[in-house]
């Protein structure tokens, strides 16, 4: 078995409540580590509306959706925490008075004292186009993600969308592609303009294939692709000769794994205790969206608070035989010293 990262307490979800996390626990001498499925921190703030205004975090009249994620990375700056993005938690289980196992799926074991549970809405799956057999391709030839971009070098690829995700990896995946096609079902994008246009010219000078339609046909055997063919708007049927099929239709929220990690769930939250944050089981605690309780309102604030709470307690699975002295970072130099101020 791979050898155990351990930590003492594992948060599971980057998004702004998980973030806001190891700055509680960090206030506490307590280390962690965070995964997400994401390739990026901020959960839905960053993936959702990055640049939507938001109104309501305490003392900050407006912010980005992602201007909160930076200024929550700059705040968790002191305490280091380490990141294990583009990895999804698939099991969870206590196997000792504290210590939890926690896997993913890409293989990282991890043992840790306490467990956070920061899933908010659970995990952004990709959403699967309409077409017909793409099953059996999928994880073979037809990928919702790029891993590693090499896996695609001298490869005949075809991208489907019209947003960021599809430009941005039409203009990275091009220069390394044997032959690339963009397939969007209208010629009007939603993606950055910069990218529209910077895609626009590797068209014009016949570094991608743009086609407007949508995919329909799958050819291929064994998971592997041979050609898409690509119903136009006028009818017209094109056939493109392929290895891999690539498309961005946008993310869903799923409730994912948590269902499998033995809890006792209400309409797909975790019950836990207001005071503590804890769910059933001793040192496994519940913060943000994915929780639920008497009067339980999503919102951010609300996360931050469930965070200062559980960092309290995870305390004692930390350091069974410390006693917790509350201090305020106004007035304690060991918590300034802590945070590279004093
Ligand atoms: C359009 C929109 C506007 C909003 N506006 C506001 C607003 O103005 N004010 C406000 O307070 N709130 C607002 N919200 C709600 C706010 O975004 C959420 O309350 C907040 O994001 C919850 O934070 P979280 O950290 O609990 O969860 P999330 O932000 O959902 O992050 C959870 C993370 O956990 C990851 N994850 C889940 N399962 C796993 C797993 N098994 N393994 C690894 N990672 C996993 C996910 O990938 C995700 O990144 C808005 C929401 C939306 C959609």
């Amino acid at each position: 078995m791979t050898e155990p990262i351990k930590t003492d307490v594992l948060i599971i979800g980057a998004g702004p409540v998980g973030l806001f996390a190891v700055f509680e626990l960090g206030l506490l001498d307590i280390k962690a580590h965070l995964v997400d499925i994401l390739d990026k921190v901020g959960g839905q703030c960053a993936e959702l509306y990055p640049e939507k205004p938001i109104y309501d975090i305490p003392a900050i009249p407006q912010i980005s959706g992602q201007g909160l994620v930076h200024a929550l990375m700059e705040q968790i700056k002191p305490f280091n925490p380490t990141f294990h993005l583009g990895e999804m938690v698939t099991t969870l289980e206590k196997i000792g008075e504290p210590l939890f196992r926690v896997t993913t799926d890409r293989g990282k074991v991890f043992e840790a004292k306490a467990v956070a549970i920061a899933a908010g809405g659970g995990s952004f799956q990709p959403k699967r186009p309409p077409i017909n057999g793409i099953e059996p391709y999928e994880g073979k030839s037809v990928h919702y993600a790029v891993r590693k971009m090499d896996t695609f070098r001298d490869k005949r690829l075809v991208i489907v969308g019209g947003g960021d995700s599809a430009l941005d990896w039409t203009l990275n995946l091009a220069p390394i592609a044997k032959r690339l096609t963009l397939v969007h079902r209208r010629d009007d994008f939603r993606g950055a303009p910069d990218s529209v246009n910077k895609m626009r010219a590797l068209v014009a000078n016949g570094g991608v294939d743009l086609k407007i339609g949508q995919v329909t046909l799958l050819e291929g055997g064994d998971g592997q692709l041979t050609a898409a063919s690509i119903k136009g708007n006028d009818g017209t049927v094109t056939r493109v000769e392929c290895d891999a099929l690539l498309p961005f239709f946008g993310l869903t929220m799923k409730l994912g794994p948590v269902a499998d990690w033995g809890l006792k769930l209400d309409d797909d939250l975790i019950p836990v205790d207001t005071g503590t944050f804890e769910t059933e089981i001793p040192g496994l605690f519940a913060i943000g969206d994915i929780n639920t309780y008497p009067g339980k309102v999503k919102l951010i604030l609300c996360g931050f608070h469930e965070a200062a709470l559980m960092a309290q307690r995870a305390y004692h699975y930390v350091f069974p035989e410390k006693r917790l002295v509350f201090q305020y970072t106004t007035s304690s130099t060991n918590l300034q010293k802590k945070l590279g101020v004093a």
